[in-house]
Parts: C-alpha cells; sequence; structure tokens
C-alpha cells in the first residue's frame, strides 16, 4: 500500500526544517530537502501523494514566485496549496505571495502547533473543495453537471456585468443511430467497470481483476478488507442524501490513495467498500488506523463508525465473492461492538459458522421440549422511578450448550424464519404470565413483546396474536408491541398498513433500536407509532462527541410528534439526570434492574412502586416561548423536507409559515413578500442558490436589511464567520436543539421589532 499523505518542506535551513519535519511526521509522511533543484525533481515525479508544500523564502524570495508558476501551471500538481514561510516580516512580500496563488504565510521562528493547525485547515479545505467540485461533474464524461452549469453559468454573468455571453445548445442528430451500429458501450467499456458514484470498481471487476491477479501471482499473500459504515443511515437522515453520497467519493479517494500497485479497490453497494490488498498484518493495521482517522476528519459533526473485517486468503482457487463473503462476515462480528474497528478472520468465525449449524439442527426440539424461557425486565417512569412497564426477553437453556442470550440465536432464526415460531410462543408464555399476575392480584403494567420483521410479513400475524390475547382473557392494551426500526425501512408500506391495523385494534406500538443504522427520520411522522425506543448506543455515548447534541435532537423531535420516548441500556446516574433534562419518558437498564425470570419478577413487582396508568404520562411540550403570535412570515428555506418540517412544526402557533427549498426560491418569495417575513430560517447547503449567495443577494438590496436572518447549519468557524460578515443574525448549528432554536428565534425577532 501506499504511503499516508506527504507533505514536501523546502527550506534551506536545516535546523528550521528539521523542527518542522520532527514535529509534522507524526501525522503526515514527510520529504524536506534544502535543495530548490531536489525540489523540482520531487514534485515533477509526484504522482499524487503530496498534499502540501512548504516553502521557505527567507534567502531569496524570487524563489516563491517560480515555484509557484510551476506547481500551478502543471495539471496534476495545480491544487497542491502551498505555505510560504521567512524570517522577516514584510506585508510586501506576503501580499504579493498570496496574490500569486500561495495558500497561506507563516513567519519564523514557527510555533509548530501553528504550522499544523494552518496545514490541517488548508489540506482539509482543498480536499473538501475538491470533493465539492466532483460531484457537480457529470459522472460519465466529466463535464459539468447540468446544475452546476446553470449555477456556474450565474456567477459569471454576476460577476461579469459588461462582458456580452451566449449559450450554445449541442445535441448529435443520429446519436441513437451510432448507439445502434456500434452499442451504447463502444466507448464506454472501460467506464461500466467503475462504480458511477466513487469510481471505484464495481463488485463483478472487483472479482475479475482480484482473480486475474492472483493467477498472476501465486506465491504472493493476499488479503480482501471489507468495510462498513456502521451509522451510515442515521447520517443520512441527519445531514441529508449529498453528505451521504460525499462521504463515499472522500472515502473512495482515501482508499484509492492507499492502494498501490496490483491491489484494488470496488464498491459493493450502499456504503460497503471491499478492498483487495497484499497481505501484511503490520502495515494493514496500520494503514487501516490511519483510514479511520483520515475519513473521521470529514466535515461533519457525527462520528463515522467504521468497521473492517479482514480475510487473508489461504486458498487463492476459491472464488473472489466467497473470499468477500468471509471478509463480509467476519466484519459482522464487530458490528455494534464499539470502539473495535478491525476483525480477523480465524478459526473461531469457523467454528461460530459450525456451532450456528448446530443450534439450527436442535431448535424445533428445543421449542417441542421448552427449552426456551421468557425474563421480565421492569421499565420505569422517569419522573417519578416508579416501573411503568416491562419487556418480555427470551433465554435459552439448553441442556448441553447451557445458557444461551439471544444475541447468539436470535439472528440466526430471523434469516432462516424460525423466529416465527419462537415469537409466537413467547407471546403465548408471556400472556400466560399476565393472566395469572391477574388472576393473583398482583399489580400488573403491560408487557412489551418483541417482535420481528418475518412476523409481520406473515399474512396471517393479526389473527394469530389476536388469538393468544383472546385465550388468556386479555384486552391489546396488556401488551406493546415492539417493532424493530429495520422493519420500517425494508418494506414501508406493508409494514405502515399492518401497524395501523394493529393500532386500530388498540395495540400500543413501539419502534424498536430507533437510530439503529437504516432510521428514516423523514419517514418519522408517517409511522403509526405511539413510543420511540432509542438504540442503545446513544445513551452509552457511542456516537462519537456529538452524541449528546444528537440524543436531544431526536428526543425533541419525538416529543414534538407526540410520541413517547423510551431509552434503553442505563447504567449510571449519570444517564438518568442526562435524560431527564433531555424530557426523555422512560427508562429501562441494568442500573434499575437486569432481565429475571418470572418468579423473580413478580417478587419484584410486590416490593415496588407501580405506576397505575400509562395514560398519566404526557409527551411534554417545551416551554418558554414569551413572544406572542405574529401576522408575519417564518420563511423556511432549507432543502431537507424533514428540517423544514421540524422548523414549521415548531413555530407553526407563532408565524405563518412559508417553506422553499433553495435560495433562489426563496430570493423569488423575497422580492414580493418582504414587508411580511419577520424572520427568516436559513439553511446554507442547498441546490441551485446556497444560502451564502442568498446573503449576498439580499445584502445588496437595503429594503431587506431588517429582515432577521436565523442561519441553521453544520458549524465550523469558517461558516459561523462567513455568515456573520454576510448579516446573518444569529446561527444555530444542525442538528438542533428545539429550546436553543426557540430562544434564539424569540430573541431575533424582539430584536429586529424594537
Ligand atoms: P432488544 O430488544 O434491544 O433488547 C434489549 C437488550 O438490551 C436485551 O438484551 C437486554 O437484556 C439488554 N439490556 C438491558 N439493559 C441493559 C443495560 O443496562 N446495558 C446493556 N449493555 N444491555 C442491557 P437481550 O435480552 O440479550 O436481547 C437481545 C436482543 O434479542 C433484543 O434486543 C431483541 O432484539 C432480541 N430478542 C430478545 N427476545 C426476543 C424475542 O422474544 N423475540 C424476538 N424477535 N427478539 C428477541
Ligand atoms: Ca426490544
Ligand atoms: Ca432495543
Amino acid at each position: 500500500m501506499a504511503g499516508i499523505r506527504t507533505v514536501l518542506i523546502i527550506d534551506s535551513n536545516g535546523s528550521d526544517r528539521g523542527i518542522v519535519a520532527g514535529f509534522l511526521e507524526e501525522y503526515y509522511n514527510v520529504i524536506d530537502t534544502g535543495s530548490i533543484k531536489e525540489a523540482y525533481s520531487i514534485l515533477s515525479a509526484s504522482t499524487g501523494g503530496i498534499v502540501a508544500v512548504i516553502l521557505d523564502i527567507t534567502k531569496d524570495d524570487s524563489y516563491g514566485e517560480e515555484m509557484l508558476h510551476f506547481i500551478k501551471e502543471r495539471e496534476k500538481l495545480s491544487r497542491i496549496p502551498v505555505i510560504m514561510t521567512a524570517d522577516t516580516e514584510s506585508e510586501e512580500t506576503e501580499i504579493s505571495a498570496l496574490s500569486a496563488g500561495a495558500s497561506d504565510f507563516l513567519y519564523k521562528p514557527y510555533s509548530p502547533v501553528i504550522v499544523k493547525k494552518r496545514l490541517d485547515n488548508i489540506i482539509s479545505l482543498n480536499e473538501n473543495a475538491s470533493i465539492a467540485n466532483d460531484v457537480q461533474k457529470d459522472h460519465l464524461t466529466g463535464v459539468y453537471s447540468e446544475e452546476a452549469f446553470c449555477q456556474k453559468a450565474a456567477k459569471i454573468l454576476e460577476e461579469n456585468p459588461l462582458a456580452e455571453y451566449a449559450v450554445v445548445y449541442s445535441d448529435i442528430e443520429n446519436f441513437g443511430l451510432i448507439k445502434d451500429l456500434f452499442g451504447e458501450n463502444a466507448s464506454i467499456a472501460n467506464d461500466v467497470q467503475k462504480d458511477h458514484l466513487t469510481g471505484v470498481y464495481s463488485e463483478e471487476a472487483f472479482c475479475q481483476k482480484a482473480a486475474k491477479i492472483l493467477e498472476e501471482n501465486p506465491l504472493a499473500e493476499y488479503a480482501v478488507v471489507y468495510s462498513d459504515i456502521e451509522n451510515f443511515g442515521l447520517i443520512k437522515d441527519l445531514f441529508g442524501e449529498n453528505a451521504g453520497n460525499n462521504i463515499l467519493v472522500y472515502m473512495a479517494r482515501v482508499f484509492k490513495h492507499f492502494i498501490g500497485r496490483d491491489e484494488l479497490c470496488g464498491r459493493m453497494e450502499a456504503d460497503h467498500f471491499v478492498l483487495f490488498l497484499k497481505y501484511d498484518k503490520e502495515a494493514l493495521n496500520e494503514n487501516l488506523e490511519s483510514v479511520v482517522k483520515i475519513i473521521n476528519d470529514f466535515p461533519i459533526s457525527m462520528n463515522i463508525m467504521l468497521r473492517f473485517g479482514v480475510y487473508k486468503i489461504e486458498d487463492s482457487n476459491m472464488p473472489v465473492h466467497a473470499m468477500t463473503g468471509r471478509a463480509l462476515v467476519t466484519v459482522e462480528t464487530i458490528r455494534g461492538m464499539y470502539g473495535q474497528y478491525v476483525a480477523y478472520y480465524n478459526n473461531k468465525i469457523w467454528e461460530k459458522q459450525v456451532h450456528e449449524q448446530e443450534i439450527i439442527n436442535c431448535m424445533e426440539d428445543a421449542l417441542k421440549e421448552k427449552q426456551f424461557m421468557v425474563y421480565f425486565q421492569p421499565k420505569y417512569d422517569i419522573g417519578s422511578e416508579r416501573v411503568a412497564g416491562a419487556e418480555a426477553l427470551v433465554r435459552w437453556q439448553h441442556p448441553l450448550k447451557g445458557f444461551m442470550n439471544p444475541a447468539e440465536f436470535i439472528p440466526l432464526f430471523e434469516k432462516n424464519g424460525f423466529i416465527t415460531e419462537l415469537d409466537k410462543y413467547v407471546w403465548d408464555t408471556t400472556c400466560g404470565y399476565i393472566e395469572s399476575w391477574i388472576k393473583n392480584g398482583y399489580p400488573v403494567v403491560p408487557i412489551s413483546v418483541n417482535v420481528s420483521r418475518t412476523d409481520i410479513y406473515n399474512p396471517g400475524f393479526i389473527e394469530i396474536i389476536l388469538g393468544i390475547i383472546r385465550k388468556h382473557n386479555l384486552e391489546p392494551e396488556h401488551i406493546h408491541l415492539e417493532i424493530t426500526e429495520t422493519a420500517y425501512t425494508d418494506n414501508p408500506k406493508q409494514i405502515i398498513e399492518v401497524v395501523k391495523q394493529l393500532k386500530l385494534i388498540g395495540f400500543v406500538i413501539e419502534m424498536d433500536d430507533f437510530g439503529s443504522g437504516y432510521s428514516s427520520l423523514n419517514m418519522l411522522n408517517e409511522l403509526p407509532i405511539d413510543i420511540l425506543k432509542l438504540d442503545m448506543g446513544f445513551v452509552q455515548g457511542d456516537m462519537g462527541t456529538n452524541s449528546n447534541n444528537i440524543l436531544s435532537f431526536i428526543i425533541g423531535l419525538a416529543k414534538w410528534m407526540d410520541y413517547a420516548v423510551v431509552a434503553e441500556g442505563i447504567e449510571t446516574e449519570e444517564q438518568i439526570q442526562m435524560l431527564r433534562n433531555m424530557d426523555c419518558n422512560f427508562v429501562q437498564g441494568y442500573y434499575y434492574a437486569k432481565p429475571m425470570p418470572p418468579d423473580e419478577f413478580e417478587a419484584y413487582m410486590l416490593r415496588h412502586n407501580v405506576l397505575d396508568k400509562i395514560d398519566e404520562i404526557h409527551a411534554g411540550n417545551i416551554e418558554g416561548i414569551k413572544f406572542k403570535k405574529s401576522q408575519g412570515v417564518m420563511l423556511i428555506v432549507d432543502d431537507l423536507a424533514l428540517n423544514r418540517k421540524i422548523l414549521s412544526k415548531s413555530f407553526s402557533s407563532y408565524f405563518q409559515i412559508v417553506e422553499k427549498e433553495n435560495g433562489a426560491d426563496a430570493l423569488e418569495y423575497v422580492k414580493e413578500n418582504y414587508k411580511n417575513i419577520d424572520v427568516i430560517m436559513l439553511d446554507l447547503v442547498m441546490p441551485v442558490m446556497d444560502g451564502f449567495t442568498f446573503m449576498k443577494h439580499l445584502g445588496s438590496d437595503k429594503r431587506y436589511k431588517d429582515i432577521p436572518i436565523i442561519v441553521t447549519s453544520q458549524g465550523g468557524e469558517k461558516s459561523v464567520e462567513k455568515s456573520f460578515e454576510l448579516g446573518a443574525t444569529d446561527f444555530v448549528e444542525k442538528p438542533y436543539n428545539l429550546r436553543i432554536i426557540l430562544h434564539r428565534v424569540q430573541n431575533a425577532v424582539i430584536a429586529s421589532r424594537k
């Protein structure tokens, strides 16, 4: 594999060079030289690994310009940012360097920390700019997409008001005939082997090429690596499809950077990439660690949870897709294991596959022999800390294998369909217990049972569950149905239909593991559910440094849509305190009680305070709006429907809401209606016209200057600074905290009314 990103340091002063090189070596691959001549030959020979040049011009500032010209005039080098350094401050030199194309200027003696910081900023700015450039290009031909063409043309027109331009449209009249004669792929045969979005190999091409390399290098050792972003679905939901695509493009770039001769990168589907690499465990570990770091430099305020499964090729005659299959099984072994990002295929995984086969062989007998047991874990109302419900969780007491937790067998049963049988058994057993508790006069709370998606696809499902309820003389209110989030995204229409009917009959529906990976926040308000049960990862802080923001955003959103919220996996007092502050309704976790066998649970219920009626709890509201309802308009400008929905729902009782999907539409609206607008909520990244351009337009017309603009976007010092420069009244970071945004709007509107 090729090295990490390279920084070239050119400085004739050896000791200065050494200081910076020594410091940067920890983060970058550093090449340093004291000779300008050598620098030229290094640059000429570069094949793309150089990400920045640090050039000292203390001795002779004529080097500077020559070197800059050299770099900027060559296609393959022109994007490399150049930072110049000198030992005496001179405004003149600095300005001339910057205007000749230098990215930054630093003076000696420099602080290595500042050099590193500036360097990081410039490199990431440059990399992101080139990604942004790439997604605007047509995949096949590399020229601008229609959208980008229009934007760029508009910009040129704006900047050159006096020049005359024309638009030319071209068309090949006999293109159809050409395609018929020579075939669609005549000229693009090479391209169809590539993944359109990221430019790496498609699955098919990857397998073919890998097989060929293996054949040609029978003695070399290779490995197949499978990569997966565990929280990709959530990232797309929170930051948009575009952000998701940009991450994939960025990832492909990072992977390609690490790929050497006779090594390959391919994309399977969604966020899954495969790598075919020469096997060297130490280098591989090091490189994967760097990849994780670099990918997490992507400017987004959430951890990108990368996982890798490595399969070292033992038998090169095995079909390549079987190898990627093994790498996939391997990556699955660390799914949900936070903090662990690489797994190697080993004997254990092989043994596990054998063990799984044994489980499948004996599952039916186990059910007949009643080896399965139901445990109960209480749920609490967070305010009163009284028991408000419980979840039924299955256990397997195997005569030879011993006590097994569901993680060992439920996923298998979900794959082979046996789960429907087991679930029926669990529901029936659970209802049997409830019936006996009622008979004995014990306190009774609703018991949540787990429902797999296979259960819901079963056309007889509603009849089955109603049959069980009736058999035990119960009402639907006695049980809650926990349906995993993934079920909703698989076949939303069918699930929604079934769930609607279940609700009509009187069942309470909980969405389980919300946010675990394939959530679709956008779908949330179409789902007929009552309770949202958050994925354990949120509370346990595994979603990154920003997970509290995201947690409070999601709880806020859920409350706004009138869902009650359950948090599970609660293990500490601090977690409870935090959730209480966020207005969460229910909690479940080891802190209060572990899942316990039925007799223990009965005793537990007799000893503890139990909530009488679930209805006592209402989804709370966010208080604190002091300003009066206005006749005026809140203009919401955001390309993501979900974001608009949240804001419009939050503010519809205070303003008339108008929504626009981009800056251009919003601008049209402002021109006609500026007198009625109380406040503008503005996203920054939007197609057609972005938020900055929109603000520029507003700023150029005095009539609009009193309209408060609240920018709502991902943070980053640059965007905040630039927003304020362009006249924003305030800046609220996404994901929003609804409380904060209410206060900001309140302040902005009141201030502007004075
Ligand atoms: P789940 O529905 O998300 O259930 C919550 C899991 O978290 C349970 O694991 C529970 O024991 C565990 N848990 C509870 N509190 C804490 C805590 O404070 N910390 C930690 N680290 N874990 C906590 P369990 O019982 O091993 O069940 C695993 C999964 O198996 C369940 O996840 C559920 O998806 C599935 N499952 C269990 N019973 C059934 C069943 O009867 N039918 C179906 N279809 N699935 C079931
Ligand atoms: Ca559950
Ligand atoms: Ca869960």
